[in-house]
């Protein structure tokens, strides 16, 4: 009902212009989006850098409707790297993209066209010297957006993939993506998915995540533990001592505006600390989206705004 209701809220022109007047909305969206403009995210970059945190950037947009959108968000990446390199900040600032931003649920030829774009950043990506990591969508996605990236990584290997810890093929992804030198980001997941093949308790949730971290840790890859969780950062932390892994072999990622406290303490005891930080003009459809997917979020997000620690 929730659900329902946030949906077709996101999108409405008329339920839209009075949310984005909505000062309480602002307020919020201020805190979790660095802003709409490329600026706005060089700026919001940079002095997280400055902090000790490295970041990854995300243009909002998704539910691309035409090849054309689908090239402008390609276009908006590249502009993007191409100002990180300027700035200086690409050693401490790498891109994350949703492949349905650039194409991949066109109805014709879909698949190529968020390819080819995806490729294209990659192609920014490598000449700016960062990286490019691409976000997960719901499980519908998940064979086609895997088979993307393994087609990618044949010339940029060093592609990040997200892995949802809350569906049950996770742990076997994990052994396939836990090879030398692979970049893979695990959450636990943040879109509304069946019995059939998510997990849906946060205990349930909560192990999965832990088997599938021992899998990444085991590895010889690169893991990128996203969670604000306290328990998955704990046990972070003791499955790279168990498995003798050095800082520089794994890293920590939060959102932006979510346990900064924590982000800086996480920084300042020399781990890597990444924040996903998103910007654009179309932060109302991803905010409502976000809310809509998972209508714990709704909590998520408030919780956030009572608690800065
Ligand atoms: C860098 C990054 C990238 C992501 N990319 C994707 C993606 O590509 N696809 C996808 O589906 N999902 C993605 N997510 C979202 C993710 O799947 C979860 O929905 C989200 O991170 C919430 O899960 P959690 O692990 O933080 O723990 P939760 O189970 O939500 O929370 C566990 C505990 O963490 C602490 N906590 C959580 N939130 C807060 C808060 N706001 N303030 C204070 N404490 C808090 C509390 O102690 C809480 O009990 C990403 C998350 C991050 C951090």
């Amino acid at each position: 009902m929730l659900r329902s209701a946030l949906l077709a809220a996101s999108r409405s022109p008329q339920v839209r212009t009075v949310v984005e007047k909505f000062p309480p909305t602002h307020a919020i969206v201020e805190r979790f989006v660095a802003g709409e403009a490329l600026d706005d995210a060089v700026t919001a970059c940079d002095d997280l850098v400055a902090t000790g945190r490295k970041v990854t950037l995300d243009h909002l947009g998704e539910d691309t409707q035409d090849a054309a959108q689908a090239a402008g968000t390609a276009e908006a990446y590249e502009h993007l790297l191409t100002a990180l390199k300027e700035t200086g900040l690409a050693a401490g600032a790498e891109v994350s993209v949703k492949l349905s931003a650039v194409g991949q649920f066109l109805p014709v030829d879909g698949e190529k066209i968020a390819l080819e774009n995806a490729r294209r950043i990659c192609a920014a990506a490598a000449d700016a010297g960062t990286t490019v990591t691409l976000d997960m969508e719901d499980h519908t996605t998940t064979d086609s957006t895997l088979a993307i990236a393994r087609e990618l990584r044949a010339d940029f290997p060093w592609l990040g993939v997200v892995l949802q810890a809350y569906l049950r093929r996770t742990e076997a992804d994990c052994r396939e993506f836990a090879g030398a030198g692979s970049r893979v980001r695990l959450c636990k997941g943040a879109y509304k998915e069946p019995e059939s093949v998510a997990f849906q308790g946060k205990h349930e949730v909560d192990l999965a995540y832990v088997r599938a971290l021992k899998v990444l840790m085991a590895g010889e890859g690169y893991p990128m533990i996203a969670s604000h969780d306290p328990n998955m950062i704990k046990i972070a932390g003791q499955l790279a001592q168990w498995n003798g892994r050095k800082r520089d072999s794994f890293e920590y990622q939060m959102l932006f505006g979510i346990r900064p406290e924590e982000q800086l303490r996480l920084a300042g005891e020399g781990n890597t600390m990444r924040v996903y930080l998103p910007y654009g003009q179309e932060w109302y459809g991803y905010f409502m989206r976000r809310l809509a997917e998972r209508p714990a979020n709704l909590t998520f997000f408030l919780r956030a705004m009572a608690t800065r620690g």
